[in-house]
């Protein structure tokens, strides 16, 4: 039988090597073109005299070929003498450095042509200042009689396949073929002017200028991105990201949530705490229940040192959901953490929901496929007032019959990416009730109030700004990896005196069975050296979900007294008897996951301790780390530094989704222009909503989604 290949009709289009690498760059359309701008320039506009050339910089030379020959040592290279001669040359007669030897290792017979003894050339390279005299490798040959450049020329970013003079050229039909015309009104325009952006830098004058640069500016301007051309891409883009932030807002405004005004249950949790909540919980929980009462989706961010007690105030909006008959979903980044709120929830709420037939629910991953049938039902039926889980709480499969409130803990942890499907997912699963649920995002990692302002800008913030009474500061300790041995010491002192102690092991280059063989190892040890006195255990991401749940069950009631563990323990972990924690490689962890590690002692009235061991030599930026963990247990003065050392995009958990956050704008310098987008955005949204979404659609297009996140 002969078989035939389907014939089809649609014409097949191929794209060609180069389009595909302009797409792996993301330059997709004509403005993401447009705004492709170098990331340097070489200087092409002059040829300097050779006697003279600057050592060390590109530069484009002339002259006169005195010798060419292929040499085999030390390896084969074509080798070239040149004598340095241009008109300058000839007024002046030849200087003392007028020759240079040019190199090539890799050379066809072109090369060697066009090298011929006697002809004249133009080469552009690197000069540099040899033990034989001036050396150029590799340079580029250009004909002699190519006129000059006018302008710098630009050289971008590319990628493997995409010479730099194809990009250039998609760059500048890029440029002729984008809409550039101005968006900004003119009051906006007249207020950056002293913002040091004067009118005439409209956004297509700025680009213009920053792909072909005049000769004479100044690249130093250019390179510190001081230039006004810089200043105006730095505003638009800001004002782009404000437009979506407000809009987010506004669209968010327009929708309707239940109106949840009944207090009965909250009231009586309250009461039932074995604690009073501290003035700073009283308040940040007054700022939910007044949000909750309206009838307009919630989206507000809880922030609160670790420790802080924030899982009592999400207890509390809870109670309001759910003695309004609605249902309250609470997920976190883990599942011994979902697992622990949901133990609390139970001790704390069980005997409020078993009078109205109600119960709480528990979703992850890991679930048997009974267990998880049987939590779906109670979910679907409504029988489940409060479901906690992990991610598995927002598949596809799970139907809630009336969600009120969604609560998301720790949700830092959570990428940029996720927390956009987390959106779309609620609107799925909530799609034929006419209300949205309400949304309180907890996180014990401050966001820094630059940053609020801008990606945050259509959250409300709420913020605890004290510890329950009764805790004693932490002392931390940085210390050399040698004197490891000495802690065996500690760990003894404190499992005497009845206390718990944490040691942890880091994550090593991602790998995640080295970094057990490592966690093995030091449980190993511990065991050998504690042997007399104490139980210990040892916990990691590859143990089965049951497993993981008897060991950590284990350390909350203290049969297990030192718990060697990788970071899963990292955050929410509550075991107030814990009072020393051990981190290994501490160099290796970022600022707000060790405050976050340390935060698991401290926990109860004792005093406790942290010791931070680190493998010598330390880099700058850890050794500024873990000095900054000695100096302050300040969240906030933390996440600040955090911030300053890393940059706003890792600082968001952007890397993760690999997508640029700001490209232009600068959070740490840029605030004044922010303080202007800011109000710009407000005034476009309100007296000129079609130029708003014109510049919005520009500059956002298909990403406008992403931002509101
Ligand atoms: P985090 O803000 O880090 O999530 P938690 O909610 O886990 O903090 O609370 C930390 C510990 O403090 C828990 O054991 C909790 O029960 C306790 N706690 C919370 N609020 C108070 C309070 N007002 N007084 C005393 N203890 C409290
Ligand atoms: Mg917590």
């Amino acid at each position: 039988m002969v078989t035939r290949k389907p014939v089809t009709d649609a014409p097949i289009k191929r794209k060609s090597a180069a389009q595909m690498a302009l797409e792996k760059l993301g330059l997709r359309t004509p403005f993401d073109l447009a705004l492709h701008v170098p990331m340097r320039y070489e200087d092409e506009t002059r040829v300097h005299w050779l006697a003279q050339a600057p050592v060390g910089e590109p530069v484009q030379i002339e002259g006169v070929v005195t010798h060419c020959d292929v040499s085999f040592r030390p390896r084969r290279q074509l080798v070239v003498q040149l004598r340095g001669d241009t008109p300058e040359a000839a007024t002046a007669g030849s200087g003392e450095n007028a020759v240079c030897t040019l190199r090539f290792f890799s050379f066809y017979p072109n090369h060697q042509k066009a090298l011929a003894v006697g002809n004249r050339v133009r080469v552009r390279g690197e000069l540099r200042g040899g033990f034989f005299g001036l050396e150029m490798v590799h340079p580029t040959i250009k004909s002699i009689d190519a006129a000059l450049s006018t302008a710098l020329t630009p050289v971008y970013h590319s990628t493997a396949g995409l010479p730099q003079a194809y990009l250039r050229k998609a760059v500048v039909s890029g440029c002729q073929r984008a809409d550039l015309s101005e968006t900004l009104p003119e009051s906006a325009l007249a207020d950056l002017v002293p913002l040091g952006i004067p009118p005439q830098w409209t956004l297509a004058a700025a680009l213009q200028f920053l792909h072909h640069p005049a000769p004479d500016v100044s690249l130093q301007a250019l390179e510190d991105r001081a230039h006004p051309a810089w200043s105006r891409l730095k505003a638009e883009e800001l004002l782009a990201q404000q437009l979506s932030q407000m809009q987010a807002r506004l669209e968010r405004d327009a929708m309707r949530a239940p109106a949840l005004t009944d207090h009965v249950w909250a009231d009586w949790l309250r009461a039932a705490l074995p604690f009073s909540l501290t003035g700073a919980q009283q308040r940040v929980a007054e700022e939910i229940t007044a949000d909750l009462a309206r009838p307009v989706p919630m989206h507000r961010l809880l922030q609160g040192d670790v420790g802080s007690g924030k899982t009592v105030v999400a207890a509390l909006a809870a109670c309001n959901a759910m003695s309004a008959g609605w249902q309250c979903a609470l997920m976190a980044p883990t599942e011994i953490l979902a697992q622990q709120h949901f133990v609390k929830l139970v001790q704390w709420l069980e005997p409020l929901l078993a009078q109205h037939g109600k119960c709480v629910a528990w979703l992850t991953g890991s679930q048997k496929k009974r267990e998880r049938a049987d939590m779906l039902a109670r979910v679907a039926s409504g029988e489940a007032a409060l479901v906690v889980g992990t991610h598995a709480l927002i598949q596809e499969t799970v139907h809630f019959q009336k969600l009120g409130l969604v609560v998301i803990d720790e949700q830092h942890r959570f990428g940029v990416a996720q927390r956009l499907s987390l959106r779309r997912k609620l609107m799925q699963m909530t799609d034929g009730q006419p209300l949205s649920p309400h949304l309180l995002m907890m996180t014990a990692t401050p966001i820094p109030r630059t940053l609020a302002m801008s990606y945050y800008a259509d959250l409300d913030v709420s913020t605890i700004d004290e510890l329950p009474p009764g805790r004693t500061p932490i002392v931390t300790r940085v210390v050399p990896a040698e004197r490891r041995g000495e802690l065996v010491t500690r760990i003894r002192e404190q499992t005497q005196a009845g206390r718990q102690v944490y040691w942890v092991c880091p994550l090593i280059e991602e790998s995640e069975a080295l970094d057990l063989r490592h966690a093995t190892q030091a449980h190993e040890e511990l065991c050998a050296a504690l042997a007399d006195i104490a139980e210990v255990g040892l916990m990691h991401g590859r143990l089965p979900a049951a497993q993981k749940q008897a060991v950590m069950d284990a350390f909350i009631a203290g049969d297990i007294r030192v718990l060697v563990s990788t970071t899963v323990i990292e955050v929410g972990v509550d075991v107030p008897n814990a009072s020393l924690m051990v981190i290994e490689h501490a160099e290796r962890f970022g600022l707000s996951q060790l405050h976050q590690l340390r935060g698991r002692v401290g926990r109860g009235s004792v005093a406790s301790a942290c010791v931070l061991l680190y493998e010598s030599p330390l880099g700058d930026v850890a050794k500024a780390r873990l000095r900054a963990m000695a100096q302050t247990n300040d969240g906030f003065a933390l996440s600040r530094i955090d911030l300053e050392l890393r940059g706003p995009g890792e600082f968001l958990g952007a890397r993760q989704s690999g997508a640029a956050l700001l490209r232009f704008a600068d959070l740490a310098q840029d605030d004044a222009l922010l303080a202007w987008a800011r109000g710009c955005a407000a005034q476009m949204l309100a007296t000129q909503p079609v130029a708003a979404a014109r510049h919005l659609q520009r500059w956002m297009g298909g990403k406008v989604e992403f931002l509101k996140a």
